[in-house]
Parts: structure tokens; C-alpha cells; sequence
């Protein structure tokens, strides 16, 4: 840890850094940041840097509102130029001084006796992987972050379009453009991106990060989704991770490939060349977990009124509680192994969108599918035809699909104690309550849909 401590000193003094971020995350995903000059570092090393959380969604419930941040030095970085706040402002841009430098460092928040702080969305995920690790398991994850790039354009939001009939138009260099610096960025901040490309909808892309342990990408995830919004608004765009920005257009998912390593052997827990889909007993009953608490967790992973517009038929996202090889419709695909299949296999949830809490997405995924190992859940049968096909007036039992809207999703929240349990009692209150508010206020709106359907009518 001396050494760590050593070689972050030596950055800052190498880089000239002037001032340090330092981040954290509430209970809904948001991004938080107190800023420090650097001289307050060392000291905020020593002794946390205080501050008052008692105006953070979910922190506010606890009596004492005394924080402490920690900063977790592994996860140290100057920020790009790119991405210093002053750099969005196109005026102030010209004039940045280039010494003027940022580092960011994510932190852990602690109580005032030191201990984690329960409401804190790292700390839960933090819990989750101990428990792996209590059962010899280290949760490898590598996600594909999905989103659009809008134009602000006669007052509401437009898709920058991409080549339309062929025609390679001036806006595909500029999409192309963006999402090479973004890319760029990321890999300044040490975040691996293993490809990027366009995505079926105009104005839809996506990210692939490389596979990497668990807390680092959910890091990593919250990382990207500021560098994102802030490379787009340099060039007048704004990159949004809404799940479904536009009616009858594919949305927006975080598709999330998961392994468990042996942390003894190193080897990937997964893997078995004679088992189902070259699956191992332990991935067959992880998978079988995440089927039995895929509602439940589901509110987690898509956490807004709008994630329900995407989980729809037709938009390649899952609707129907499900596995299978190749259906572009299953909850939870198991993709053909590469090359090195004893290094590629994994399952893929496609549930979970980028609105989520990467923290609380991950931690309750994993306990999910750890809970399925320890109860050996058998695996049922695989489906590879597509559901949407089948006939409109069969019933479909309530188990057998996701929830359909936030409200139904917050239900089956309620009703799943091991999601409770892996959450925290502070913050799974807090979760629902947030939620419920929000559920609630767009129940009793009256939408557009409905007066342009009734109104002249009734
Ligand atoms: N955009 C789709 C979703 O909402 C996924 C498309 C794909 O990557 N196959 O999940
Ligand atoms: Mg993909
Ligand atoms: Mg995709
Ligand atoms: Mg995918």
C-alpha cells in the first residue's frame, strides 16, 4: 500500500496535478464529486475528507449525516483534458491553462467510526464479491454500454443520423470521430475498450469493454458514462444512456457477460468441454440462480419507468424469462465459445440497461447466480425458437416473463429477500422508496398517447 501511495504522490508531482475529485455514488447511480486542492490530499489520505451527506438520496435517512470519503488509490487518474469540467465550455476552453490539471479517485464511504458505510452502493458490491471469495470465486464481468448520440435540433432531441441509402454522409465521420476520443479517453483513464461500432438504430452506439474483476468495471462504468456525456458535448452532442429515447426504434441495453475464476487455479469456473453448451455444473446452477431472481433483481438492473419501454418484443431485449444459445430474445444468452473456450465461457444477462447503479447491478447479479450454486437450482431447458412467434391468445404465466412496468418490477423486489439481503436493508428501503415516488408521480399522468387515442372518441 506504501508503494501505491508512493507512486500516486509521484504522479501528481510529475503531471503537476492542481486538483483531485474525489467520487463516489448514491443509491440511484448518480455520480457525486467533491473536489479538493491537491495540498488537501495527504491529509484526506490519513483521516477521509468529511462531508455532509445528509441532502444524498437514501443517505439522508440515517440520523448521522457525518461521511467520510476514502479515497481507494487503485483507482487514481489525471483526467483527460477533455474531460476537466472547465474543458466544457467552449469559450473558457481556448484559454485552459494547460497546467491546470485534474485527477480524479474513486472513494469508499465510511462512518465516522470507520466503519463502511451501509448506504454506500461500492460497500454492497464490495460485500457481494466477499462472498464470492468466501467460496473460492472471483466475478469477472465484461458489459456493452449502449447509447445514442442526440442533436438538440428546433428545440427537442434528434438522433445524429448516421449513412442513410449508402450515402457516407459528413455525420458518419463526425459519429466515427467521437467515438474514437471517446474511446481514446477511456484508455487514458486506463478503462480497456475491446471495440466499438455503430449500433442498429441511427444514432445508436455501443462500447465493449474488455472483461476485467468485477469492481473495476463498475468503476470503469461510472467513469464512462461522464466521459461520454462530456467528449459528446465538445462536439455539440449529447450522449444519453436512456434505455428507450424513441418510440419504435431499438433502445439502449448494458448487455453483461459474467465468469466466475477459481481464485485458487485461476481458471475460469465456468468451463467444461463435456458439460450443456460447454457449461461446467457451476455455471449451469449460476445461470439457473439469475433465472430464479431475474424479477426480483430486475428493478436493480432497469431501474426506470422508461426501462419498460425497452423490454419489449421486437427491439432484440428480452421480455420472457428465458435462456438459450442463439435467440436474440432470451433474458440469458450463453454465447458460443471462442478460439480458447476454457477463457470464453460465460453467460450474458440482457436485462440490464445503462440507467442502472453499476454497483448494485453487479452485486445483485452475482449474488443471484451464487445462490444458485448453493442451492444446486437445476437448469431448465434451453429455448432457441423465437417466443414472439407463438400464438397471440396463448396465456403466458406471470413467472415465466419480466416484469412490464417499473411498478410490477418494484413488486417483485419486494418479494425477493436474497435481493434484500445482498442490497442492505438501508439501501433497499432507500432504492424503494426513491423508486415508488417516481413509479407513482408518472401513474397519475395523463400521457400524450392517451389523449390523442381517446379524446375524440370519448
Ligand atoms: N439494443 C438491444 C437491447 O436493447 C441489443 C442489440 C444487440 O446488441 N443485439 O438490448
Ligand atoms: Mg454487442
Ligand atoms: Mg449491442
Ligand atoms: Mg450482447
Amino acid at each position: 500500500d506504501q508503494a501505491l501511495v508512493r507512486q500516486v504522490m509521484e504522479t501528481i508531482e510529475k503531471e503537476h496535478v492542481r486538483f483531485v475529485n474525489l467520487e463516489f455514488t448514491d443509491v440511484v447511480g448518480m455520480a457525486k464529486c467533491v473536489t479538493i486542492p491537491v495540498e488537501q490530499f495527504p491529509d484526506c489520505l490519513e483521516r477521509g475528507k468529511w462531508f455532509d451527506g445528509s441532502s444524498i438520496e437514501a443517505f439522508a435517512r440515517v440520523a448521522e449525516s457525518d461521511m467520510y470519503l476514502f479515497p481507494d488509490l487503485r483507482t487514481f487518474t489525471v483526467l483527460p483534458v477533455h474531460v476537466r469540467p472547465q474543458a466544457l465550455n467552449r469559450e473558457i476552453a481556448d484559454q485552459l491553462d494547460a497546467s491546470d490539471v485534474v485527477a480524479r479517485v474513486i472513494c469508499n464511504v465510511m462512518t465516522p467510526d470507520g466503519e463502511p458505510f451501509e448506504g454506500d452502493p461500492r460497500a454492497t458490491l464490495l460485500r457481494s464479491l466477499e462472498l464470492a471469495e468466501s467460496m473460492g470465486y472471483r466475478f469477472q464481468v465484461a458489459p456493452e454500454l449502449e447509447f445514442f448520440l442526440l442533436r438538440f435540433e428546433d428545440g427537442g432531441p434528434t438522433p445524429l443520423p448516421h449513412d442513410r441509402g449508402g450515402y457516407f454522409d459528413l455525420s458518419t465521420d463526425l459519429a466515427a470521430t467521437v467515438r474514437r476520443q471517446m474511446v481514446q479517453a477511456l484508455q487514458q483513464m486506463g478503462i480497456v475498450i475491446e471495440a466499438s461500432h455503430h449500433e442498429v438504430a441511427a444514432g445508436q452506439h455501443e462500447l465493449d469493454f474488455q472483461a476485467g474483476d468485477a469492481l473495476y468495471i463498475a468503476d470503469s462504468l461510472m467513469t464512462a458514462k461522464y466521459v461520454l456525456k462530456a467528449i459528446a458535448a465538445q462536439h455539440g452532442l449529447y450522449a444519453t444512456f436512456l434505455p428507450k429515447p424513441f418510440y419504435n426504434v431499438s433502445g439502449s441495453g448494458l448487455h453483461t457477460h459474467q465468469q466466475l475464476i477459481d481464485a485458487r487455479t485461476g481458471k475460469n469456473a465456468f468451463f467444461d468441454e463435456h458439460g450443456e453448451y460447454g457449461l461446467s455444473e457451476v455455471g449451469c446452477h449460476f445461470l439457473a440462480g439469475q433465472l430464479a431472481h431475474a424479477r426480483g433483481m430486475c428493478a436493480i438492473v432497469a431501474p426506470l419507468v422508461n426501462s419498460y419501454k425497452r423490454l419489449v418484443p421486437g427491439y432484440e431485449a428480452p421480455v420472457y424469462v428465458n435462456w438459450g444459445r442463439v435467440n436474440r430474445e432470451a433474458l440469458i444468452r450463453v454465447p458460443r465459445p471462442g478460439r480458447d473456450p476454457q477463457h470464453s465461457a460465460r453467460i450474458e444477462l440482457r436485462s440490464c440497461d445503462p440507467s442502472c447503479n453499476p454497483y448494485l447491478a453487479l452485486a445483485v447479479m452475482l449474488r443471484a447466480g451464487l445462490d444458485g450454486i448453493q442451492h444446486r437450482m437445476p437448469l431448465p431447458p434451453a429455448m432457441d425458437e423465437s417466443l414472439f412467434l407463438r400464438d397471440e391468445g396463448e396465456p403466458i404465466s406471470r413467472l415465466s416473463r419480466l416484469p412490464a412496468t417499473l411498478g410490477e418490477a418494484l413488486d417483485d423486489l419486494r418479494q425477493d429477500a436474497l435481493i434484500r439481503d445482498t442490497l442492505g436493508d438501508l439501501i433497499y428501503e432507500g432504492f424503494l422508496e426513491a423508486k415508488s415516488i417516481e413509479w407513482n408521480e408518472y401513474r397519475k399522468h395523463v400521457h400524450p398517447w392517451e389523449l390523442e387515442r381517446y379524446l375524440p372518441i370519448f
